[in-house]
């Protein structure tokens, strides 16, 4: 019998590059080879229980990229390394948003163990954290963090919980202007945070708890996928997808103001 099978067993996945195992039964959607100078990854159509053992380009050993929710316990592993890095290093650029993954990972970690409570004490935090670095650190983009807390919360099946991080995310961008007061065509952060704040929209919109006739905030979200995409110089800047989508919800959406 091959090694590695007795070793994992029947229909358990390897452990990733950083150490964790998931428990058998474990899917993964799909795989990356070992050596980073390769870097060759592959990404199944639906997720499955096992991942090719070899890289097909340079025959190094492989590890799973997990479907959630084992991709949570993946993603804490990945961080807690990224963490040891950056502490051994003294790499500050590297702590910052290895601080704000740990926070969002955390407010998933409460909702996954049913304590919302806990989980709105983490997202409240943030907030404020992520307002003082937006402030000291010009080229921060708290975009991407926020996105991290409206996906954990609706993967946690709770749109609603997921309206308390767009509302005042969409109240802060409008409140500070186009291009969160900077000019949005020289500041790569100020349009990831846009498109940031329009994805996660479009990921509410999306999901399946939040069709038009069963939740009375969808307008609501309609409007701010809107009024962000809408705004002086955004709307040059947003991605192919977004613009699809976009013009799917209201096909008129550019000239309305
Ligand atoms: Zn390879």
């Amino acid at each position: 019998m091959d090694i590695l099978q007795r070793l994992f067993g029947p229909g358990q996945l390897p452990p990733t590059k950083d150490g964790y195992q998931a428990p058998p039964g474990a899917l993964a959607t799909g795989w990356q080879c070992h050596d980073p100078d390769c870097g060759e990854a592959g990404y199944f159509p639906a997720p499955r229980a096992s991942i090719p053992r070899r890289c097909g380009v340079c025959g190094s050993g492989t590890y799973p990229r997990h479907a959630w929710p084992w991709q949570h316990g993946e993603r804490r592993a990945e961080l807690d390394a990224l963490q040891r890095r950056a502490q051994r290093d003294g790499d500050t650029h590297l702590a910052l948003p290895v601080h704000f993954h740990l926070l969002s990972w955390t407010f998933e970690e409460h909702l996954m163990n049913g304590d919302r409570g806990a989980a709105l004490a983490v997202l409240g935090d943030a907030d404020g954290q992520l307002r003082t670095t937006m402030k000291e650190k010009r080229h921060f983009t708290e975009g991407s963090h926020r996105t991290m807390f409206v996906l954990s919360a609706l993967r946690s099946g709770d749109p609603d919980l997921a309206l308390r991080v767009l509302e005042p995310w969409a109240a802060l961008a409008r409140a500070q202007g186009p291009g969160y007061g900077t000019d949005v065509e020289s500041d790569n952060a100020s349009r990831t945070n846009y498109r940031g704040l329009v994805s996660s929209c479009f990921a509410w919109l999306e999901d399946g708890r939040t069709a038009p006739q069963s939740h009375p905030a969808y307008d609501t979200v309609v409007g701010w996928a809107l009024d962000t995409a809408r705004a002086a110089r955004v709307r040059d800047w947003l991605t192919v997808d977004q613009e699809e989508r976009l013009n799917r919800l209201d096909p008129y959406w550019r000239h309305v103001r």
